[in-house]
């Protein structure tokens, strides 16, 4: 048996001139390549026409070049776009492309499906089903880039689709590097922000990452015995520990970390709640970003009424916390927080459908 071509979606551009190298190609075609691919979006060799034919020939046999395969592309009525993307094994994803927010942004999926079981989020229900490579990871990008039409702008990415981060920890950070290097999309880790439950471990290797991008951190909740029962991860990193390391979490100057706080209807939203969240973020470059619950089916919490939300989000900002209220984007079509999960046609329930993932 022949082994597998080497997929360049999966390779940095030092791997990606090895692999050149290896073969007796010369290195600087790496930067061809990654510009094609990155930059305008071409992943047919034939069409890269600043390389001379016989390479092209050369490349089509001994490489492959793999890519998401858009399933489907659904819009709401607020501008968002909900993208169900296919993989080569035939397992599907989620990505968000976000209008205006206040600039555009692409929310990109780590996993398919997720561990971490948060008790209001319909990913975790699905369980985790597979890590995503690092290719899996960028490609998402390359593919909303493309078909928004943003090859040529600027945009920023959240990692906040289906999935934890720090869960799959190598892919994701390498999928960071390769949408960072110049000859492709050149960008910026500030445009970047890593979203996590606070596995500490991960939150420790991050810090010392040359490449780091924003952190947010879901909190949720103020009390271990709460975060426990919303964000089980929390018995094993209780908050004192998550804390602690943004507490130590090097930021550049004028950083902060963004500290997600979905608000369940009479569980988390109390004046309680929102004073006891001031305590434990002192000491911290914070920001609070305030995530009134997008209910679904099957989620066995509630949103709460707007003055809940902004007698919390009072509380805090009265306490000299920046706090925002995030709007909620694309419920129309299910693509906002937390509702990312695979469906199959109309006729499928999302549970069928899981059934179906998980067998
Ligand atoms: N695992 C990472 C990345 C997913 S981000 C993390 O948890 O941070 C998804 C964000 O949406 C998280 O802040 C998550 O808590 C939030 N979320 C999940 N379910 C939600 C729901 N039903 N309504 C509103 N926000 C939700």
């Amino acid at each position: 048996m022949t082994s597998p071509r080497p997929d360049l979606a999966e390779l940095e551009l030092q791997e990606l001139e090895a692999a050149l190298d290896a073969r007796g190609v010369e290195r600087f075609h790496a930067r061809q390549l990654y510009r094609w691919i990155y930059r305008r979006g071409v992943t047919d060799f034939d069409r890269m026409t600043d390389l001379s034919r016989d390479l092209r020939a050369r490349l089509q046999t001994e490489f492959d070049v793999s890519t998401p395969r858009i399933v489907s592309d659904e819009r709401s009525i607020d501008g968002t776009r909900k993208f169900v993307l296919e993989l080569s094994d035939a397992r599907r994803i989620e990505s968000v492309f976000i209008p205006d927010t206040p600039s555009m942004t692409f929310c990109i999926s780590t996993q398919v499906g997720c561990a971490m079981a948060c008790g209001f989020c319909l990913t975790g229900k699905m369980g985790l089903v597979r890590n995503l490579t690092a290719g899996e990871i960028a490609g998402q990008v390359r593919v909303l880039a493309s078909a928004t039409g943003l090859l040529d702008f600027p945009f920023n990415i959240v990692l906040m689709g289906m999935g934890e981060p720090l869960h799959n920890y190598d892919p994701t950070m390498k999928a960071l590097r390769m949408l960072h290097s110049e000859y492709g999309l050149a960008m910026s880790p500030r445009r970047i922000t890593l979203s996590t439950v606070g596995i500490v471990p991960g939150l420790e290797r991050l810090a010392r990452e040359p490449l780091m991008p924003n952190l947010a951190v879901s909190l949720h909740a103020t009390t271990d015995e709460q975060r426990t029962a919303l964000v089980p991860p929390n018995r094993k990193y209780p908050l004192a520990d998550i804390l602690e390391a943004c507490r130590r979490f090097p930021l550049k100057k004028r950083s902060r970390i963004t500290f997600e706080y979905v608000m369940l209807d009479e569980v988390n939203d109390t004046p309680e709640d929102a004073r006891r969240l001031v305590r434990l973020l002192s000491g911290i470059k914070a920001k609070v970003n305030l995530i009134p619950l997008n209910p679904a089916p099957g989620i066995p919490y509630g949103r709460p009424s707007d003055a809940r939300v902004d007698r919390f989000a009072q509380i805090l900002a009265d306490r000299y916390i920046t706090v925002s209220v995030r709007k909620s984007r694309g419920q129309d079509i299910r693509a906002a927080c937390g509702q990312l999960i695979v469906e199959g046609g109309t006729k499928k329930s999302a549970a069928q459908q899981m059934a179906l993932l998980l067998r």
